[in-house]
């Protein structure tokens, strides 16, 4: 077991109480299940993820990480399954070992097009779990270390892909070490003659210049002891990679690169980084343009630093980073370093810092250029990536709207969605929604869709939800309205509401070709079949002849003339309060035994019945109809004798039929008259009663 030593003292350094067991079983599963595979250069291929296990365990993960980094390749290589791996080690590793393995057979492809692809895959693992790509990534630095191995045009392969995927996601999530890493071992495989010439000079400057890095680091530790201010200052060398890239870029020789080594000095709060600096300004005068505040101005990835440059001995140019401890682990460690600091209370997993992090990743992936470049590929246009108050990432299609969003949640959220807040702020249901954006949704339990939602909805799922609902809730409401007219019609006739449930229903029900008395219902409510019929089937022979061919007459009339919600072919009652007329504003009011009855919006009534709310429906007149329908007026006017007669006259000249008129005479010698007239629409009778306002002796007329 001396293989293991080293990942556990790794292990016990920053987690002395973990549980070293399961790192012991999941070691020997592996090394059993991998040992009759041999690596390119010939040892044991338990090396591998041994290997792998101790880069995750340098980045201080947890035990569940380094037993999964230890199973990676078991499933792909060996017959070891998932369910093995879920008896003897639980969910948890199971789902970071399957993660892996369906990542690893993402192929990476160079061409354009496929990267966004491939970055997105490797974002969707990563708002799972973070743990997938960490795995993902010391698997990859593994193979880098080990690739001479290979064959020429293998290592070509891995390293282009390595260079354009993951060195400059790994800058991505912050994990500094890992980017100069990678780009160091590729820039080595792709160009090794220009490698090798650059390595001999570098160690070659940096030995000519020990004299000079060890003087800085003497002068700089003794003035901080002076200051009282702890700190630790270390010369470094420029990673190969940046040196050659700076080289390129500013088209210079290596002679002319001057920031070969920096400095870096290490401190324990943010106030000392800027005493730090304030000494370095007073000890040699800074390179103007040359300072930058990452400090209050953190980089996007969240790296957090403070960086000077200064004409130091000999006005040669020396490069200061300074930063506290914490921001030094992040610079280093990145997305790791976040996802340590989890805090156990708040989810699996999840903590607001990393949550943050990686909604600054993705709105970045949504519009940095620099980025784009760097993988090359544009980046999914037509998607969009929010945040669930959980930090969970929800992948939706460009343009979708925080209904799309609720009803990608659940489908009750999203019928019960009456508003939605983006980052804190309430926005409105047809609001596009941006990468990045963190969405809560807010509900009320009594709310229902809206057919509205239908205009502005993006994802299938959504449209389909609510168009079903909208079906179920015009179901049930032509059930309602259809047992109304049912019942109303048997009760009419003196008919027991009994027999609806008794066995002759059962024999009716097949006569309409109808399965269920709910469907019967439904055909009522829709007036496909008349009340009347249905009430003829349990009423002796001789009711049903003529006035059932009369009744269907007047029925289909009267269905074509409103609709409810769209749907036409619905059976109503005209108010007897306010007769309404087509072209009047009007609104239905279930009635318990009668249908519909239709008020005019101004009722005077409709104040008393609107307290029952919910049996109050949105109507509207059928734009074909011109039929006849019944309008009440009242005429007040002088009592003059011929005024009826003229009355009379002028709505007969205007042809329209009076059904009834009734005139009394009050004490202050004013006539009242009530007149019904069949009316076409509002226009005709609007036109009347100017007309009829008009008349001698007429003082007031109303509906
Ligand atoms: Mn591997």
């Amino acid at each position: 077991m001396t293989t293991l030593k080293k990942l556990y003292d790794k292990i016990r350094s920053y987690a002395p109480d973990a549980d070293l067991e399961i790192i012991r079983k999941a070691y020997v599963l592996s090394r059993d299940a991998h040992c009759s595979q041999r690596r390119a250069e010939g040892s044991a291929y338990i090396l591998h993820p041994v290997a792998v296990a101790e880069i995750l365990a340098d980045l201080k993960l947890d035990t569940t990480t380094i037993a999964a980094a230890l199973l990676h390749d078991t499933i792909e290589d060996t017959g070891i399954t998932l369910d093995d791996i879920k008896s003897m080690f639980g969910k948890e590793v199971t789902f970071l070992v399957d993660a892996v393995t369906k990542l690893s057979k993402v192929e990476f492809k160079t061409k354009e097009d496929a990267q966004a692809e491939n970055f997105r895959k490797m974002l969707l693992a990563m708002s799972k779990d973070v743990r997938v790509i960490l795995i993902k990534f010391a698997d990859r630095l593994h193979n880098m270390r080990t690739i001479s191995h290979l064959s020429e045009q293998k290592q070509r392969r891995i390293a282009n892909e390595t260079l354009e995927i993951y060195a400059p996601l790994s800058n991505r999530l912050g994990i500094g070490f890992l980017r100069t890493e990678f780009e160091d071992l590729c820039f080595k495989t792709l160009m090794p003659d220009l490698y090798e010439d650059l390595r001999k000079k570098v160690a070659m400057h940096t030995k000519e210049q020990t004299k000079y890095i060890n003087e800085i680091e003497r002068l700089m530790t003794e003035k901080l002891d002076m200051a009282g201010i702890p700190g630790k200052i270390k010369g470094r060398v420029k990673h190969l990679y940046g040196i050659h890239q700076k080289m390129i870029r500013q088209k210079i020789p290596f002679e002319q690169v001057h920031d070969v080594i920096g400095f870096r000095i290490i401190t324990d709060t943010i106030g000392h980084c800027y005493d730090i600096l304030g000494i370095l300004h007073s000890l040699w005068p800074l390179v103007p343009g040359r300072f930058k505040d990452f400090i209050s101005l953190p980089k996007s990835n969240l790296y957090q630093s403070l960086h000077t440059t200064v004409a130091g001995p000999g006005g040669s140019r020396i490069e200061f980073q300074i930063r506290t401890e914490d921001m030094d682990e992040i610079a280093e460690e990145g997305i790791a370093a976040h996802w340590r600091y989890k805090d156990k209370s708040s989810g699996p997993g999840k903590n607001e810092r990393f949550v943050n992090w990686l909604r600054e990743l993705v709105k970045e992936i949504s519009d940095a250029k620099e980025f784009l470049e760097a993988v090359k590929g544009e980046v999914i246009p037509d998607t969009v990536y929010v945040f669930t108050p959980n930090g969970d990432i929800q992948e939706l299609p460009m343009n979708s709207t925080p209904v799309d969003f609720a009803y990608s949640i659940h489908t009750q959220i999203g019928h019960k969605c009456i508003g939605a807040k983006v980052d804190g702020r309430i926005v409105p249901l047809r609001y596009k929604l941006v990468s990045g954006d963190s969405v809560e949704i807010i509900t009320s339990p009594s709310h229902t869709p809206s057919k509205d939602w239908l205009k502005f909805v993006v994802t299938q799922r959504a449209k389909s939800r609510i168009k079903q609902w909208i079906k179920t809730e015009e179901r049930s409401k032509s059930i309602e309205l259809g047992q109304k007219l049912t019942e109303d019609e048997f009760r009419r006739h003196g008919l027991s509401l009994s027999v609806l449930k008794s066995d002759k229903m059962a024999e009716v029900l097949k006569a309409f070709t109808h399965s269920s008395l709910e469907d019967l219902y439904v055909s009522v409510g829709y007036g496909k079949i008349s009340p009347r019929q249905i009430a003829n089937k349990f009423m002796p022979e001789k009711v049903e002849d003529q006035p059932e061919v009369q009744k269907k007459q007047q029925t289909k009339e009267k269905q074509s003339v409103i609709t409810i919600k769209g749907v036409d072919n619905i059976l109503y009652h005209v108010a007897k309060c306010c007769f309404p007329v087509p072209g009047d504003k009007i609104i239905g009011f279930i009635t318990k035994g009668k249908g519909v009855t239709i008020h005019r919006k101004d009722c005077p009534n409709l104040e008393r019945l609107a307290i029952d709310n919910a049996r109050l429906i949105d109507v509207n007149w059928n734009q074909s109809a011109d039929i006849a329908s019944s309008a009440r007026l009242f005429v007040e006017g002088h009592d003059k004798p011929g005024i009826i007669a003229n009355l009379s006259a002028l709505i007969s000249s205007a042809e329209v039929n009076i059904t009834f008129i009734k005139a009394h005479s009050t004490n202050d010698k004013r006539a009242l008259i009530e007149l019904m007239l069949e009316i076409k629409n509002r226009a005709q009778l609007t036109n009347l009663v100017n007309k009829i306002s008009q008349m001698d002796g007429v003082l007031n007329v109303r509906r």
